[in-house]
């Protein structure tokens, strides 16, 4: 397929908001590509070369895209650059050089050259060489590649390029269209979403899945199994009250503490890292990445948003290296902070100044990590993912072997509320957050949030309402004395899995100290965006002065959660009306005296509570 034909697909992409049209529309493309393209495609329509969570991007700042494009239409820079103040976006600039319409170019005697049709397959090569180049003279490299890329293809092709390269094509849809396509390019319908994002969720790679189901339709998915060096999506828990309710729910279960870090994913292996052949080449490429040659084993930790961390917890990796005994194996646990002259574990807040990128190696050494592990999913080629609980749990005591970096998470089995309670308190008493109820014969559901793993936290008992993750989308600019912070209130939302829209929960002006309004700045500095993005629902009575890319989540304490109109959250609006509040059906759910805890970097926007939790938390308030 050439690469002309998908920048005509991006075109079309761009042009629509309504999500069975984007659907149809990638369905569309998914059957026009061949094997071999496809999993390519899914990486570029998401502006990548590589899964989300491979930590492969360009690195690419306006400066050096300029100066690609620069050399790949032999304007000068400064030409460029004027284009660009004046199109404020590098992807239509080039495509205005490219056609050598506008007078600029005409005066700088840009002709149109000679375009060569090139293919997907080798744009997406050059990209990934792009996104892979590091080190010194690097930048030039790149921008060589991309220059050249750019002197090749026609203007369309090049403005996508460019976008592609600045992390800028926003075509306004997540994983789960893709998934929902996939379906339809089937059929025409979504009856077999849900097979595809249940082997999704073992392997979310979208890479991997499509080009399965272009081979082997449907029924090739069977096969999809954990794999070393791709993470599971974690499976979550639910809330409840009470002991009585949850022994009520699941009956005689496993108690562990719930531990107040950070979930890590250990990925782990002996031999040498083989991927499979044939894969996609970022596969090929990335056995080096994180192999210890020296004793041959590879090593990866992710974290609970799939975000590769292996850098920055050398603790773990060593303690890995040392006590895991297979051949092969991914379990998960929670990391967390203790002193290691008194041996006593550090709350959250100590724990998370772990999560660093510079001085790795010293803070490790003042703030070592435990793991306490809970769980195991893969060992030595089998899928542990459909066992038992308790057969889950007796494989993990087998793996770990002696030592101190990783610990098997204390378990009790209780059978009675009362047995429960006691555990419960006794963990609070000790500082932990509260407990993990587990069922004993629960399966590992990768991805879901179901009834096999309840969580009961000491918030819940004390009436204190839980606190929730929102997804800071804008803010106003500030009067009087925040005149100073230049940010006067902030509107936060949740991210809406059904509508793919992040909806409002509330516009915070108040209870923040000085400190905390400063950093909400800084934060915000580079998330700020021009205008309000496709997938924001907001109500017209809390437009910001500023929208901000959704990106910094905050963890919002509030003393009850109400109904209000002007917040979208699990709204419905009347059909076909304006989309003020006068026309709502049933209101949205809304924060009453809503405070910021504290800034959830080790959080992403998609895990920010979801709405049919804040519906439930609405729902517990009075049961
Ligand atoms: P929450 O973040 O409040 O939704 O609670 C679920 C989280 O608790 C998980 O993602 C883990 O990071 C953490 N956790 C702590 N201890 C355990 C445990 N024993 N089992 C499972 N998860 C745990």
């Amino acid at each position: 397929m050439l690469f002309r034909r998908l920048a005509e697909y991006f075109q079309q992409l761009e042009s629509t908001t309504l999500r069975n049209k984007l659907t149809e529309i990638l369905a569309d493309l998914f059957k026009e590509a061949g094997k071999g393209e496809i999993g390519k495609l899914c990486y570029l329509l998401q502006g990548r070369v590589a899964p989300l969570y491979e930590a492969i991007e360009f690195g690419m700042g306006e400066k050096m895209v300029i100066r690609a494009i620069a050399s790949g239409t032999g304007l000068e820079t400064e030409a460029v650059l004027k284009i660009f103040k004046n199109k404020g976006d590098l992807g239509e600039t080039v495509e205005e050089i490219k056609s050598a319409k506008s007078l600029p170019c005409r005066q700088a005697g840009v002709k149109r050259k000679a375009e060569r049709k090139i293919n997907i397959k080798e744009v997406y090569e050059i990209l990934y060489k792009m996104a892979e180049a590091g080190g010194e003279g690097s930048q030039d490299g790149k921008i060589q590649y991309l220059g050249n890329l750019i002197k090749e293809v026609d203007p369309l092709s090049a403005k996508y390029i460019i976008k592609i390269a600045i992390a800028k094509l926003r075509l306004g849809f997540s994983d789960m269209t893709i998934l929902d396509s996939l379906s339809w390019m089937i059929d025409g319908t979504k009856a077999s979403r849900s097979q595809i994002e249940k082997a999704y969720n073992v392997r979310p790679d979208l890479g991997d899945i499509s080009e399965v189901i272009k081979e082997k339709g449907i029924r090739g998915l069977g096969n999809i199994t954990p794999e070393v060096g791709t993470p599971i999506l974690m499976a979550r828990a639910e809330r409840m009250t009470s002991g009585r309710d949850i022994i009520e729910k699941i009956g005689k279960c496993a108690i562990e503490p719930k531990y107040d870090g950070f979930r890590v994913q250990v990925h782990f292996s002996k031999s040498k890292f083989n991927p499979p052949a044939g894969g996609p080449i970022y596969k090929k490429k990335d056995e080096n990445l994180h192999l210890f040659k020296e004793d041959e084993r590879f090593i990866r930790l992710f974290s609970r948003n799939l975000e590769d961390v292996t850098k920055m917890y050398p603790d773990i990796v060593e303690g890995a290296k040392k006590q895991i005994k297979a051949k092969e194996a991914i379990l998960e646990g929670e990391a967390i902070a203790y002193n290691p002259k008194t041996g006593v574990y550090l709350p959250f807040q100590e724990t998370v100044q772990r999560k660093r990128k510079y001085n790795i190696s010293e803070k490790a050494k003042e703030v070592p990590l435990r793991l306490f592990a809970f769980d195991i999913l893969y060992l030595d080629g089998q899928n542990l993912l459909p066992l038992s609980y308790v057969k889950r749990r007796e494989i993990l005591e087998n793996t770990i072997g002696k030592g101190e970096t990783i610990l098997i998470a204390r378990e009790e089995i209780v059978s009675t509320p009362k047995e429960l309670e006691e555990i419960f308190e006794e963990s609070v008493k000790q500082g932990l957050e509260g407990v993990m109820a587990k069922k004993l014969e629960g399966v590992y559901r990768a991805g879901a949030r179901d009834f096999n793993w309840i969580k009961y936290k000491k918030s819940y008992a004390s009436k204190l309402a839980d606190t929730i993750d929102a997804v800071v989308m804008g803010y106003d600019l500030g009067q009087g004395k925040r005149t100073g912070f230049g940010i006067g209130g902030f509107l936060i939302g949740l991210y809406d899995p059904k509508k793919e829209k992040f909806v409002t929960v509330s516009k915070i002006g108040t209870g923040l100290t000085d400190e905390e309004w400063k950093q909400l700045k800084l934060r915000t500095k580079n998330q700020k965006l021009r205008t309000k993005p496709k997938n924001y629902e907001v109500d017209n009575m809390m437009e910001c002065d500023v929208w901000v890319e959704p990106k910094i989540v905050v963890e919002i304490r509030a003393d009850e959660i109400t109904r209000s109109p002007v917040h979208t959250a699990g709204r419905v609006m009347k059909p076909s009306k304006s989309g003020s509040a006068y026309d709502v059906e049933v209101p949205g759910f809304a924060l009453r005296f809503p405070r910021l805890e504290r800034f959830r970097g080790d959080k992403k926007p998609q895990d920010a509570t979801t709405v049919s939790e804040i519906q439930r938390m609405y729902g517990m308030q009075y049961g």
